[in-house]
C-alpha cells in the first residue's frame, strides 16, 4: 500500500495508524486551535532549519500546593496543516466518526512509537500527506519526543490528527523515536523507558497535557489497546493492528505519572 511503500523509502516502518500530534496551546499566540499557515506551504523547515519558537504551556504559571508545576520545554516545529488537510481531516472524520471537523476537544492520549531512529524521518513521513489505507489526510501525531529529551510539537492539540484508527476524534498523539531493531514492539517501548531524557520528558509532557485538558491517568493508553478503548468508533468498520505500548508498559509509564485528576 502507498503508505508502506513510502514509510520504506523513509525507512520507516511506522507503527502507527498514521502518527503524531501535540503541542502545547497557543505558543505567544501564534496560533488558535490550529497552525496559522497561509495556502499550504511549509511553515517550518524542518528541526535543522532553525528558528524554532520554544514555549512554554499556558499552565506554566499554575502551581498547586506541591508547588509550581513543571512545565515542559516544547519546540514548535509545526506540519504544514493548511486549508488542503484540514479539508482532508473533516472528510475522514466525516467517514469514520460522522462528525465534519478538523478540530479537537482532547479527553485521551495514546502513546505510540516511531519505528525510526530519528526525529527528522518520523516528521518528514508525517509532513508528507501521503494517503493511508487509501485515504487523506496522511498519518500524523501531535509530538514526538525524542531520545534526548526533545518534545516536538507537529501539531497543536486542538487539531485532529490522524494517529489511531476509532480515536483520532477524541486523541492527542505522542511518539517516542525508537526503532525496533528486529525485536517486538514490546521491547521497543522498554527502550524509551529505560531512557531516562526520553521516557521523563514523555512523563512531563502528558502530565502536563493531562492539567490542561483534564485527562485522567487511565485515558492514557497505548496504541495497541485502542480497539479496546472506551470511545473507540469507526463507522468504516476499520480496526487498529498495530502492537505498540501494550497494557503491561502502559502501567509502568502511568506509575510515574503525577497528575491524577
Ligand atoms: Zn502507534
Amino acid at each position: 500500500m502507498a503508505a508502506g511503500v513510502v514509510a520504506a523509502f523513509l525507512g520507516l516502518g511506522l507503527a502507527l495508524e498514521q502518527g503524531l500530534v501535540g503541542r502545547a496551546e497557543p505558543l505567544s499566540g501564534m496560533h488558535l486551535g490550529a497552525p496559522t499557515t497561509t495556502a499550504d506551504g511549509p511553515t517550518s523547515t524542518g528541526p535543522t532549519g532553525g528558528g524554532h519558537q520554544t514555549t512554554a504551556p499556558a499552565s506554566a504559571t499554575a502551581s498547586t500546593d506541591a508547588g509550581p508545576l513543571r512545565a515542559p520545554r516544547i519546540v514548535a516545529d509545526h506540519l504544514t496543516f493548511g486549508a488542503t488537510r484540514k479539508a482532508e481531516t473533516a472528510a475522514y472524520a466525516e467517514r469514520h466518526y460522522g462528525t465534519r471537523t478538523w478540530q479537537l476537544d482532547p479527553t485521551m492520549i495514546v502513546l505510540h512509537y516511531t519505528e525510526s531512529d530519528t526525529y527528522g524521518s518520523a516528521r518528514s513521513l508525517f509532513e508528507a500527506d501521503v494517503p493511508n489505507r487509501g485515504e487523506r489526510p496522511g498519518t500524523c501525531a501531535h509530538y514526538v519526543v525524542d531520545q534526548d529529551g526533545t518534545i516536538y510539537e507537529l501539531v497543536p492539540p486542538t487539531v485532529m490528527c490522524r494517529h489511531a484508527i476509532g480515536l483520532n476524534q477524541l486523541a492527542i498523539g505522542i511518539e517516542f523515536v525508537q526503532s525496533s531493531n528486529g525485536h517486538d514492539s514490546r521491547w521497543a517501548v522498554q527502550q524509551v523507558l529505560r531512557r531516562k531524557a526520553q521516557a521523563a520528558a514523555g512523563v512531563a509532557l502528558v502530565e502536563d497535557l493531562q492539567r490542561r485538558y483534564a485527562i485522567k491517568d487511565g485515558d492514557v493508553i497505548g496504541h495497541a489497546m485502542v480497539n479496546e478503548a472506551k470511545g473507540f468508533r469507526d463507522l468504516q468498520g476499520w480496526r487498529n493492528d498495530h502492537t505498540d505500548w501494550q497494557q503491561p508498559e502502559v502501567a509502568r509509564f502511568r506509575s510515574l505519572l503525577t497528575t491524577a485528576p
